[in-house]
Protein backbone atom coordinates (compact mmCIF):
# COMPACT_ATOMS: atom_id res chain seq x y z
CA UNK A 1 0.00 0.00 0.00
CA UNK A 2 0.62 3.27 -0.51
CA UNK A 3 3.26 4.78 2.72
CA UNK A 4 1.31 8.48 1.78
CA UNK A 5 -2.33 6.63 2.08
CA UNK A 6 -1.21 4.98 5.46
CA UNK A 7 0.64 8.26 6.82
CA UNK A 8 -3.13 10.25 6.19
CA UNK A 9 -4.67 7.50 8.33
CA UNK A 10 -2.38 7.98 11.22
CA UNK A 11 -2.79 11.75 11.19
CA UNK A 12 -6.72 10.75 12.26
CA UNK A 13 -5.91 8.29 14.98
CA UNK A 14 -4.34 9.04 18.52
CA UNK A 15 -4.36 6.81 21.41
CA UNK A 16 -3.53 3.25 20.81
CA UNK A 17 -2.58 2.75 16.82
CA UNK A 18 -1.42 -0.85 15.55
CA UNK A 19 1.92 -0.57 14.03
CA UNK A 20 1.19 -2.93 10.68
CA UNK A 21 3.49 -6.01 11.87
CA UNK A 22 1.70 -6.58 15.04
CA UNK A 23 -1.13 -8.57 14.95
CA UNK A 24 -4.41 -7.77 15.93
CA UNK A 25 -5.26 -10.27 18.74
CA UNK A 26 -2.16 -8.29 20.40
CA UNK A 27 -2.85 -5.14 19.47
CA UNK A 28 -6.40 -5.23 20.91
CA UNK A 29 -5.53 -7.45 24.20
CA UNK A 30 -2.36 -4.86 24.61
CA UNK A 31 -3.29 -1.40 22.79
CA UNK A 32 -1.62 0.27 26.16
CA UNK A 33 1.50 -0.70 24.70
CA UNK A 34 1.26 0.88 21.17
CA UNK A 35 -0.25 4.23 22.10
CA UNK A 36 0.78 7.83 23.00
CA UNK A 37 -1.59 7.96 26.12
CA UNK A 38 -3.58 10.61 25.05
CA UNK A 39 -6.46 8.64 26.32
CA UNK A 40 -9.42 11.36 25.73
CA UNK A 41 -9.18 10.88 22.33
CA UNK A 42 -8.20 6.55 22.10
CA UNK A 43 -11.12 4.57 20.43
CA UNK A 44 -9.95 1.72 22.72
CA UNK A 45 -10.38 3.16 26.10
CA UNK A 46 -13.37 1.17 26.49
CA UNK A 47 -11.40 -2.35 26.47
CA UNK A 48 -7.93 -0.73 27.81
CA UNK A 49 -7.24 -2.26 31.38
CA UNK A 50 -4.53 1.08 32.14
CA UNK A 51 -7.49 3.61 31.40
CA UNK A 52 -10.06 1.86 33.53
CA UNK A 53 -7.35 1.27 36.68
CA UNK A 54 -5.94 4.90 36.18
CA UNK A 55 -10.40 5.86 36.27
CA UNK A 56 -10.75 3.50 39.12
CA UNK A 57 -7.67 5.37 40.87
CA UNK A 58 -8.96 8.48 40.16
CA UNK A 59 -11.62 8.03 41.92
CA UNK A 60 -10.35 6.62 44.83
CA UNK A 61 -8.24 9.94 45.24
CA UNK A 62 -11.22 12.27 45.27
CA UNK A 63 -13.07 10.56 47.87
CA UNK A 64 -9.82 10.73 50.23
CA UNK A 65 -9.92 14.53 49.26
CA UNK A 66 -6.82 14.19 47.08
CA UNK A 67 -6.36 16.02 43.58
CA UNK A 68 -5.80 13.16 41.39
CA UNK A 69 -3.63 15.38 38.99
CA UNK A 70 -1.27 16.86 41.89
CA UNK A 71 1.87 15.54 42.60
CA UNK A 72 0.68 13.86 45.62
CA UNK A 73 -1.40 11.39 43.75
CA UNK A 74 1.22 10.98 40.94
CA UNK A 75 3.57 9.70 43.57
CA UNK A 76 1.36 7.40 45.77
CA UNK A 77 0.34 5.97 42.18
CA UNK A 78 4.47 5.38 41.48
CA UNK A 79 4.38 4.07 44.47
CA UNK A 80 1.77 1.62 44.66
CA UNK A 81 2.80 0.14 41.10
CA UNK A 82 6.94 -0.03 41.65
CA UNK A 83 5.38 -1.58 45.24
CA UNK A 84 3.34 -4.23 42.66
CA UNK A 85 6.25 -4.96 40.56
CA UNK A 86 8.13 -5.88 43.06
CA UNK A 87 5.76 -8.23 44.62
CA UNK A 88 5.42 -9.86 41.34
CA UNK A 89 9.28 -9.70 40.74
CA UNK A 90 9.90 -11.50 44.05
CA UNK A 91 7.48 -13.85 43.19
CA UNK A 92 9.04 -14.69 39.89
CA UNK A 93 12.50 -14.95 41.21
CA UNK A 94 11.75 -17.58 44.04
CA UNK A 95 10.02 -19.56 42.03
CA UNK A 96 12.98 -19.42 39.54
CA UNK A 97 15.75 -19.91 42.69
CA UNK A 98 17.09 -16.39 41.37
CA UNK A 99 19.28 -14.65 44.48
CA UNK A 100 20.17 -11.08 43.88
CA UNK A 101 23.81 -9.95 45.86
CA UNK A 102 24.88 -6.58 46.53
CA UNK A 103 27.07 -7.27 43.43
CA UNK A 104 24.79 -8.06 40.76
CA UNK A 105 23.35 -4.62 41.91
CA UNK A 106 26.84 -2.83 41.84
CA UNK A 107 27.38 -4.66 38.03
CA UNK A 108 23.41 -3.85 36.80
CA UNK A 109 24.21 -0.29 37.50
CA UNK A 110 27.09 0.07 35.67
CA UNK A 111 25.50 -1.74 32.92
CA UNK A 112 22.64 0.74 32.72
CA UNK A 113 24.91 3.89 32.98
CA UNK A 114 26.49 2.19 29.93
CA UNK A 115 23.19 1.99 28.07
CA UNK A 116 22.35 5.28 29.09
CA UNK A 117 25.23 7.07 27.94
CA UNK A 118 25.06 5.00 24.76
CA UNK A 119 21.53 6.43 24.04
CA UNK A 120 22.43 10.08 25.60
CA UNK A 121 25.40 9.93 22.76
CA UNK A 122 23.87 8.89 20.33
CA UNK A 123 23.29 11.29 17.47
CA UNK A 124 19.72 10.88 16.51
CA UNK A 125 18.89 11.41 20.54
CA UNK A 126 20.95 14.52 20.17
CA UNK A 127 19.28 15.48 17.07
CA UNK A 128 16.10 14.74 18.34
CA UNK A 129 16.63 16.67 21.68
CA UNK A 130 17.78 19.74 19.83
CA UNK A 131 14.10 19.42 17.51
CA UNK A 132 12.21 19.33 20.78
CA UNK A 133 13.90 22.05 21.66
CA UNK A 134 13.34 23.81 18.79
CA UNK A 135 9.42 23.31 18.61
CA UNK A 136 8.55 23.90 22.40
CA UNK A 137 10.42 27.70 21.45
CA UNK A 138 8.06 27.69 18.29
CA UNK A 139 5.22 26.84 20.59
CA UNK A 140 5.52 29.60 23.17
CA UNK A 141 6.25 32.37 19.70
CA UNK A 142 2.84 30.83 18.29
CA UNK A 143 0.96 31.16 21.64
CA UNK A 144 2.37 34.68 22.22
CA UNK A 145 2.08 35.24 18.59
CA UNK A 146 -2.55 34.72 18.50
CA UNK A 147 -2.50 35.30 22.10
CA UNK A 148 -5.62 38.19 21.48
CA UNK A 149 -7.61 35.31 19.61
CA UNK A 150 -6.53 32.00 18.93
CA UNK A 151 -8.21 31.04 16.08
CA UNK A 152 -10.43 28.55 15.60
CA UNK A 153 -8.59 26.50 12.57
CA UNK A 154 -5.26 27.09 15.12
CA UNK A 155 -6.19 26.15 18.02
CA UNK A 156 -6.62 22.21 17.49
CA UNK A 157 -2.59 22.28 15.51
CA UNK A 158 -1.43 24.10 18.37
CA UNK A 159 -3.08 21.41 20.73
CA UNK A 160 -1.33 19.13 19.34
CA UNK A 161 2.01 20.50 19.04
CA UNK A 162 1.63 20.88 22.32
CA UNK A 163 1.02 16.98 23.10
CA UNK A 164 3.55 16.09 20.68
CA UNK A 165 6.60 18.73 21.11
CA UNK A 166 8.36 16.29 24.05
CA UNK A 167 6.49 12.25 23.27
CA UNK A 168 8.59 11.69 20.07
CA UNK A 169 11.76 12.89 21.47
CA UNK A 170 11.32 10.39 24.34
CA UNK A 171 10.09 7.44 22.01
CA UNK A 172 13.02 8.19 19.93
CA UNK A 173 15.59 7.52 23.22
CA UNK A 174 13.08 4.50 24.14
CA UNK A 175 13.52 3.22 20.58
CA UNK A 176 17.52 3.25 21.06
CA UNK A 177 17.49 1.80 24.34
CA UNK A 178 15.52 -1.18 23.50
CA UNK A 179 17.44 -1.73 20.58
CA UNK A 180 20.54 -2.16 22.43
CA UNK A 181 18.85 -4.19 24.88
CA UNK A 182 17.36 -6.28 22.39
CA UNK A 183 20.70 -6.91 20.90
CA UNK A 184 21.56 -8.74 24.33
CA UNK A 185 18.49 -10.90 23.99
CA UNK A 186 17.57 -13.99 21.93
CA UNK A 187 15.52 -13.22 18.83
CA UNK A 188 12.05 -15.12 20.66
CA UNK A 189 12.41 -13.15 23.80
CA UNK A 190 12.07 -9.75 21.74
CA UNK A 191 9.19 -7.68 22.01
CA UNK A 192 10.13 -5.44 19.11
CA UNK A 193 9.84 -2.22 21.72
CA UNK A 194 12.82 -0.63 19.58
CA UNK A 195 10.79 -0.82 16.24
CA UNK A 196 6.97 0.07 18.14
CA UNK A 197 8.87 2.82 20.07
CA UNK A 198 10.35 4.13 16.60
CA UNK A 199 6.59 3.76 14.87
CA UNK A 200 4.49 5.86 17.88
CA UNK A 201 7.39 8.60 17.28
CA UNK A 202 7.39 8.29 13.24
CA UNK A 203 3.33 8.51 13.97
CA UNK A 204 3.86 11.80 16.41
CA UNK A 205 6.40 13.67 14.00
CA UNK A 206 3.55 12.79 10.65
CA UNK A 207 1.05 15.18 13.23
CA UNK A 208 3.76 17.56 13.66
CA UNK A 209 4.62 18.05 10.15
CA UNK A 210 0.64 18.22 9.61
CA UNK A 211 0.27 20.50 12.13
CA UNK A 212 3.02 22.67 11.50
CA UNK A 213 1.68 22.84 7.29
CA UNK A 214 -1.92 23.95 8.82
CA UNK A 215 -0.66 26.94 10.76
CA UNK A 216 2.45 27.92 7.83
CA UNK A 217 -1.36 28.20 6.30
CA UNK A 218 -2.59 30.52 7.94
CA UNK A 219 -3.13 33.60 6.32
CA UNK A 220 -2.46 36.13 8.56
CA UNK A 221 1.22 34.94 9.93
CA UNK A 222 4.33 37.16 10.37
CA UNK A 223 6.67 36.00 7.62
CA UNK A 224 9.73 35.26 10.05
CA UNK A 225 7.24 32.82 11.69
CA UNK A 226 6.71 31.05 8.79
CA UNK A 227 10.09 30.69 8.02
CA UNK A 228 10.60 29.40 11.31
CA UNK A 229 8.07 27.14 10.80
CA UNK A 230 8.65 25.92 7.51
CA UNK A 231 12.73 25.24 8.42
CA UNK A 232 11.24 22.63 10.97
CA UNK A 233 8.81 20.76 8.78
CA UNK A 234 11.91 20.14 6.82
CA UNK A 235 13.97 19.35 9.76
CA UNK A 236 10.69 16.56 11.05
CA UNK A 237 10.71 15.06 7.53
CA UNK A 238 14.25 14.62 7.42
CA UNK A 239 14.13 13.00 10.98
CA UNK A 240 11.12 10.74 9.67
CA UNK A 241 13.44 9.70 7.30
CA UNK A 242 16.17 8.54 9.26
CA UNK A 243 13.86 6.87 11.78
CA UNK A 244 12.30 4.90 8.70
CA UNK A 245 15.78 3.86 7.62
CA UNK A 246 17.24 2.70 11.15
CA UNK A 247 14.70 0.77 12.27
CA UNK A 248 13.18 -0.71 9.47
CA UNK A 249 9.44 1.01 9.51
CA UNK A 250 8.41 -0.35 6.36
CA UNK A 251 4.60 -0.78 6.19
S1 LIG B 1 -6.90 4.32 26.67
FE1 LIG B 1 -5.25 2.85 26.99
S2 LIG B 1 -4.53 2.41 24.94
FE2 LIG B 1 -5.74 4.25 24.80
S3 LIG B 1 -4.28 5.90 25.01
FE3 LIG B 1 -5.05 5.48 27.06
S4 LIG B 1 -3.59 4.01 27.95
FE4 LIG B 1 -3.29 4.04 25.74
Amino acid sequence: MDSSFLEKIFISQFGAINPPWIHKDVFYKLPFNFCDRWCKRCKLSNICRVYQKEIESEKKFIKQGIDPKSTKAMFLSMTKSFEETKKLLEKDMKKMKIKIIEDDDKKFEIEENKKDNLVKNDHLTQVSKKLAISLVKLVEDLHYYFLEETQKEIKEPLRILNYYMYFFSVKIQRAILSDIEEKEMKYEDTTFDSKNSAFLSFISIIKIINSLKTISNFKNLHRKINLEILNLISLFENLNFVLKERFDLEY
